[in-house]
């Protein structure tokens, strides 16, 4: 048998805290390229687990490995996403409280599969009755139709969510799941009439044209071939070896009818997707200068009868613009460049507002009906991007990241609420833990009145010459001085070289991001947040790769995360587990204790050598400080 020193050297630890040299980045990241290498993809942070995304299929998904999870101890097995799922579940089954699993990391980090893993495993765990059945597969097949509108390829990943998703299930005080709800933010909208290089448009459209029979594309009046389509072609790559668009529609179309669609909704949803095709087709004449008109009648014709509006009404909607003086309505002519981009903004809400509609039906095929549900206990999935910082950052920048600055808060204070619960329910003295608090942050961003979303509202909504500029100005005046924000200006009036003029600078509890405000004023609309956590995602390839790791590593402040959690005891156990564990170890415990199990375990303990600021004796459970004490009795276990 491999001793407990080896198997630790070559597979790491399986929990952070235990990390001997908890503050020491490299020391984190040689333990996550250990466990990588040995195909381990996920470790803990306390209750946080962290996955590397491993890029191929491996064997820890089976329905045994649910079983295993299955009612276990947290600790007891080693990380799993289903060990966190089922923590979550049995905490809201035997505490009676709603539970969120908070996903998060970069894109192609892999949130997306580990939510849909999630899922899996309550669908097949779970109690289930016939009623149930209907509700599982129908929370099951959302996925594919979301990901078929909503997903699409990107250059870090082949099947990226372009949205924000926060699902609940429900369940019932059997714990059966018995419905579920859907919020949707943020879709990309920009993607369906321009992608960039070596990226698509939604799956939706390929799958149409790779997969629709013959008779329906012609009723849609397409054709087979994505490169005829000018908002499929910018990217320049209709094929991808990793996506089968023809048997990805088959799934799609079954999909759509187990979530509740009927023929006619279907039918009508594929009209309104091929109008956007027929859309991005159309093209107009005239000079830059002068009035646009409409030279492609074929696509006027199809998008009347596909939107059932008559063609002329269409035509001079597409060519010009109302405006309303003095009361009266009049109609003025675009020219080729406004046109156009008529007609792009006239695709983008189409699609947009088809995507709501679609996740509205999906929402009302998901809620429960029956009356006795009304009592239902949730369990929230929320699966939302980590710190973004781009070499340009903007106002999509700083809404995903101020999200994520609260999600930090949160985690704050309930790790550091969970830590201090379990001392004052064992009988510990609580000791204040030196850790960064980020309300500074918070507030900063979000405080009435001086806040940064304040001072942009105020902008956004004052009339006159407000600006990006006048808005940097308020900035500075207001709350100029911070320590955690910074704009060009010095206090003395001089300007600072190394940011631009349009930009100001947030000291992040994950680092520095400078954001440009260009355009911030028009897109400041709704923001969004919401609660709590657990699981984070890291790594773009098959590979190892150190720099983006490291990189992830900071921005979604694990090393942060770490130090909260190490500030008490990096491990505790009750009682009975670790003295059933470690009684081999002391002639007066083996072969079995018989009087008091605290008392058992302080003979034990005192027999080991642990000195008396190493370890504290709790009413059920025993804390041990370092990792250290612990890895040498657990060494002694093997040597002895
Ligand atoms: P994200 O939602 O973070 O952008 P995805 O969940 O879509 O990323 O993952 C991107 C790709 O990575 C998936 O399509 C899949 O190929 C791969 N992947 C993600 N998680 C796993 C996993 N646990 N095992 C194997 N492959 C995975
Ligand atoms: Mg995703």
């Amino acid at each position: 048998m491999e001793s407990a020193l080896t198997a630790r050297d070559r597979v790491g630890v399986q929990d952070f805290v235990l990390l001997e040299n908890h503050t020491s980045e490299a020391a984190f990241m040689e333990n996550l390229r250990k466990r990588f290498k040995e195909n381990l993809i996920y470790t803990y942070i306390g209750s946080v687990l962290v996955s590397v995304n491993p890029y191929k299929d491996l064997e820890i998904y089976t329905k045994n490995h649910m079983e295993r999870y299955r009612g276990v101890n947290f600790y007891e097995v080693s990380p799993h996403i289903y060990a966190v799922s089922d923590n979550s579940y049995r905490s809201m089954r035997t505490e009676r409280k709603d539970q969120c699993i908070l996903i998060s990391g970069e894109s192609g980090a892999g949130k997306t599969e580990a939510s849909k893993k999630i899922l899996q495993y309550y669908a097949v765990t779970c109690p289930a009755s016939d009623q149930v059945e209907t509700v599982k597969d129908r929370l099951l097949q959302s996925n594919p139709v979301l990901e078929a509108f909503g997903n699409a390829k990107t250059l870090r990943n082949d099947n990226s969510s372009r949205f924000g998703k926060y699902m609940d299930i429900q369940f019932d005080f059997k714990g059966a799941p018995v419905g579920g709800h859907i919020l949707n933010y943020l879709l990309e909208k920009s993607r369906v009439v321009h992608q960039n290089h070596g990226e698509r448009n939604f799956h939706i459209f390929y799958q149409l044209i790779e997969g629709a029979e013959e008779d329906l594309l012609r009723r849609l009046g397409l054709e087979r071939n994505p490169q005829q389509y000018q908002y499929l072609v910018k990217g320049n790559c209709p094929k991808v070896s990793s996506i089968n668009d023809r048997s990805d529609w088959k799934v799609v179309r079954k999909a759509l009818s187990v979530v509740g669609f009927n023929e006619d909704e279907v039918e009508e949803l594929l009209n309104i997707i091929a109008s956007v095709l027929h859309l991005g087709n159309i093209q107009y004449g005239g000079e830059d200068s002068g009035n646009a008109y409409i030279t492609t009648d074929t696509q006027i014709k199809y998008l009347a009868r596909l939107l059932g509006v008559d063609g002329l009404v269409l035509k001079e909607a597409l060519t010009h613009k109302k405006i309303i003086a003095k009361g009266e309505e009049l109609k003025s002519p675009l020219n080729l460049e406004q046109a156009a981009s008529a007609r792009d903004a006239l695709s983008k809400a189409v699609y947009g507002r088809t995507f709501t509609w679609l996740v509205n039906k999906i929402n009302v095929s998901l809620a429960y009906r029956d009356e006795t549900y009304k009592n239902a206990s949730v369990i929230g999935l929320l699966d939302i991007y980590g710190f973004e910082v781009f070499q340009h950052n903007s106002f999509e920048q700083f809404c995903i990241n101020y999200c994520n600055e609260k999600l930090q808060q949160l985690f704050i204070e309930l790790t550091l609420k969970s830590e201090q619960d379990e001392y004052e329910a064992e009988g510990i003295t609580w000791e204040p833990v030196q850790y960064f608090n980020n309300k500074i942050i918070c507030d900063l961003v979000e405080e009435k009145f001086k806040g940064i979303i304040s001072i942009l509202d105020e902008e956004c909504l004052r009339p006159g010459d407000a600006s990006d500029i006048t808005f940097l100005e308020k900035l500075e005046n207001t709350v100029g001085g911070h320590a955690h924000l910074t704009t060009h200006k010095l206090a003395d009036g001089k300007t600072r070289k190394v940011m631009g003029r349009e930009e100001f600078r947030l000291l992040h509890y994950a680092g520095e991001v400078n954001y440009n405000v260009n355009g911030v004023c028009v897109r400041s609309n709704q923001l969004c947040f919401i609660s709590s956590f657990a699981v984070v995602s890291l790594s773009l390839s098959g590979r190892f790769d150190e720099v983006l790791i490291r990189h992830q590593v900071k921005y979604l402040g694990l090393m942060e995360n770490l130090r909260v959690r190490r500030a008490g005891f990096a491990y505790r156990r009750h009682y009975e587990t670790f003295l059933q564990r470690y009684k081999s170890l002391c002639p007066e415990t083996w072969p079995s204790w018989q009087g008091k199990l605290a008392d058992g375990v302080s003979t034990l303990v005192k027999h080991l050598g642990y000195k008396p600021e190493e370890y504290k004796l709790g009413r059920s459970k025993i804390f041990i400080r370092f990792p250290k004490t612990l890895f040498a009795t657990e060494d002694a276990l093997e040597t002895r």
